[in-house]
């Protein structure tokens, strides 16, 4: 049998299994601590519970693990990506980011993708499978307990397509915004996703104020289709339809994440469509100069190309950022994850 791991229960599945136990209800919120402030490895380290009731959560239950088994660090700024192994030694990637107003970690929700963006590292050898909570979770407190210092916002751009692995995604959120435990505000959390509509209409339910970034990189149909394989699926008109009902629904700014690649989606007649696409859309737009990834043939756009795009977009209205890259020299830029460094350890 498959014991159920603790570190991936919500607080209400906590509190079940402790009843369960026979035991008295405080007992959750002293396993909570030391699963989710103290991070421990094992129930043994609980070391203000009977020895009795450690045993049988070792009968029962697991906490699942995660292990850095190496770490990279930006000459430049000072990113550091982040490989892990996991129990059944898949490999996953994260990234930690330090900005002035503190630190953030690019969180990994799949072990790979099967989105099949055709720029994009993380998906060249499809998904092979969920992240549960607990391991999102341990990806944070890793880094955090590696660092000695608090992380304060997280961005789930990590591999894998958070909206693909729907609930344990949102477990994650609620129990790393729980104030019992690391408690980052939903203000500090952003979602990234390529768009899977029917998802984002079950999260507009979900009543969290988190910032939803959704990856568009084309103004039309024709380009979107041709690098983005969900948007066959899912096309441009219904995507901008659920990103208004989003905003209006949440009130929340929607973020756009627009990557851009030479002589693909990166000309002025793109940038005045896109305008006209976004205009009476509660959002901002993210330009990233797309990562070169060896396996794919595309390149960014000239520098003075994207500033172009962004003088446009602003020009109309839409307020437009440039990305500003961190950990390119590592290769934990975004696109860049990979299922784990197999080519580069044979
Ligand atoms: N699956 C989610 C989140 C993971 S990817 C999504 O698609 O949004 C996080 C962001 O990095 C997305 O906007 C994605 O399109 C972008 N990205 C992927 N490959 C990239 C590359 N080579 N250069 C720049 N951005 C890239």
């Amino acid at each position: 049998m498959r014991k159920p791991d603790l570190r991936s229960m919500s607080e209400e599945e906590l509190i079940f299994a402790v009843k369960e136990m026979g035991e008295p209800q405080f007992r959750s919120k002293q396993i909570f601590d030391w699963l989710h402030n103290k991070n421990v490895k094992s129930f043994d380290e609980m070391t203000n519970l009977s020895k009795k009731l450690r045993e049988k959560l070792n009968e029962n239950y697991k906490i699942s693990n995660i292990e850095i088994v190496e770490k990279r660090v930006s000459q430049k700024d000072g990113t550091a990506k982040y490989l892990f192994s996991l129990e059944d030694d898949r490999l996953i990637e994260a990234v930690l980011m330090k900005y002035s107003y503190g630190n953030a970690v690019c969180v990994s929700t799949q072990v790979g993708c099967r989105m099949g963006c055709s720029f994009c590292a993380s998906t060249i050898d499809g998904v092979e499978r969920n992240l549960s909570a607990g391991e999102m979770l341990s990806e944070v407190y890793e880094i955090q307990n590696d660092i000695g210092e608090r992380v304060s916002s997280i961005v789930l751009m990590g591999s894998g397509e958070p909206l693909d692995n729907y609930e344990n995604v949102i477990k994650f959120i609620r129990l790393i915004n729980d104030e019992k435990g690391l408690g980052i505000g939903q203000r500090h959390i952003t979602l990234s996703t390529c768009g899977i509509i029917d998802k984002m209409q079950m999260l507009m339910e979900e009543n969290l104020q988190i910032t939803l970034a959704v990856s568009l990189h084309a103004p039309n149909d024709e380009i979107r289709n041709e690098i983005m394989p969900v948007s066959r699926k899912y096309d441009f008109d219904s995507l901008m339809l659920a990103c208004k009902e989003y905003s209006d629904k949440t009130k929340r700014r929607i973020t756009f994440e627009y990557a851009m690649i030479k002589g693909v989606n990166d000309s002025s007649e793109c940038a005045g469509q896109l305008a006209r696409r976004l205009r009476n859309m509660l959002c901002h737009v993210n330009l990233i100069p797309v990562n070169d990834v060896e396996e794919r043939n595309f390149y960014k756009s000239s520098e003075q190309t994207i500033l172009n795009f962004a003088e446009i977009l602003n020009s109309k209205g839409i307020e437009t950022t440039i990305r500003r890259k961190l950990g390119s020299d590592i290769n934990a830029a975004c696109g860049q994850l990979r299922k784990g460094y197999r080519a580069s350890r044979r």
